[in-house]
């Protein structure tokens, strides 16, 4: 069966040749092959690496509040620091973005079923969550 090439006109009964095509002449890169250039991080790598910051900023910024009911300061600077690590990561790498903002939807709801409507305080305390006291 002849394959035809959605790209330019190239068209092939050979399955090998039209992947070579499709790999060397539009940079097709199949998922899971190991030759071919790499164009950036694969987007599953980009989405765990985005999810792994997102976690240790939420730690580092649940131990700022872990002291007691955080200022308005550390509030601020809290959403001023995690909008900017957003728009970062979404600068370096759309998956990131997502990943982090996946992994916070998800700690904020897992916190929320686990412990209730207090729950999320735990790791949200620094964003104005309202303290259980
Ligand atoms: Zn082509």
């Amino acid at each position: 069966m002849t394959k035809r090439c959605s790209f330019c006109e190239f068209q092939t009964d050979d399955e090998t040749a039209f992947a070579e095509h499709m790999r060397t002449v539009h940079k097709w890169d199949q998922l899971g092959s190991p030759s071919g250039p790499k164009a950036g991080t694969p987007s599953a790598v980009a989405f765990v690496i985005g999810a792994a910051l997102a976690l240790a900023l939420n730690f580092v910024l649940a131990l700022f509040a872990i002291s007691g009911r955080p200022g308005l300061v550390i509030i601020v600077v809290a959403w001023l620091v995690t909008i900017g690590g957003f728009a970062l990561l979404y600068r370096l790498h759309h998956w990131a973005a997502f990943g982090a903002l996946g992994l916070y939807a998800a700690l904020f709801f897992l916190l929320l079923i686990g412990g209730g409507a207090t729950g999320p305080y735990t790791c949200f305390s620094a964003y104005g969550y309202p303290s259980p006291r």
